[in-house]
């Protein structure tokens, strides 16, 4: 803490020690703090998590992010909310008022998850990656049935895709409607190889444009990201 620090910053600094212990969700990315659309009457919003973030001078965003439905909720859509987001370059400036913080980065493992949940989206003639990061950072805990909620398990087979321990099993968007969100896994779709040859059925015009239609080999995809996520 610094040497001075003001009785406003002390009070957001007890807030923020609490918040990250109740409800902060660490990972590779950073830390986060998500709070359903809405919930400002019962707890603090996103915004007021901010607020206390910027007396204490640490930097952050505001991020909308889904979280998977209720059980017992009606509407069985993913609820929306907005996700205070602090990047781990910055955390440190948080850390001046919380020490603790920096031992719980240092048990974080190395291959922990970040924000993103990354996929392939096969398209006539090419594979691309995806990137969703418009899901709430604790995505890579939710139990199977809330994973399930939120399209993360194999439309086929059920096949947790959040898991990377089978290279055979990785996740492929195959949408029945353009700009449609249904995984596959990668058993489940031939690797997605059939969407990528449909090139060949459509005009021709198409793998013109691309200028590789036969020679795009699946699913060798470009390595640079593009975050189809809305
Ligand atoms: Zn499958």
């Amino acid at each position: 803490m610094p040497n001075v620090a003001t009785a406003e910053q002390r009070a957001a600094q007890r807030r923020m020690v609490s918040r990250v212990t109740s409800s902060g969700v660490l990972n590779r990315d950073g830390l986060a703090f998500w709070r359903e659309a809405g919930c400002g009457e019962f707890y603090a919003d996103a915004d007021e998590v901010a607020e206390d973030l910027a007396v204490l001078q640490v930097p952050c965003e505001i991020v909308t992010a889904y979280r998977f439905p209720l059980a017992n909720a009606r509407s069985q859509r993913p609820r929306k909310g907005h996700e205070v987001r602090i990047a781990a370059k910055d955390l440190p400036s948080l850390e001046v008022w919380m020490p603790a913080l920096k031992g719980y980065r240092a048990k974080l493992p190395e291959d922990a998850h970040g924000w993103g949940f990354m996929y392939f989206q096969p398209a006539p003639g090419k594979m691309l990656i995806g990137v969703r990061t418009s899901m709430a950072a604790a995505w890579p805990w939710w139990t199977q049935k809330q994973a399930a909620r939120m399209g993360l398990l194999c439309a086929e087979c059920g096949w947790d895709l959040r898991r990377s321990d089978d290279e055979g099993r990785l996740p492929y968007n195959i949408p029945t409607r353009p700009r449609g969100w249904r995984l596959v896994c990668g058993e489940c779709c031939n690797g997605g190889i059939d969407v990528v040859d449909q090139v060949d059925t459509v005009t021709g015009s198409a793998g013109v444009a691309t200028g590789a239609a036969s020679s795009v080999p699946a699913p060798a995809a470009p390595p640079a990201p593009a975050d189809t996520a809305s």
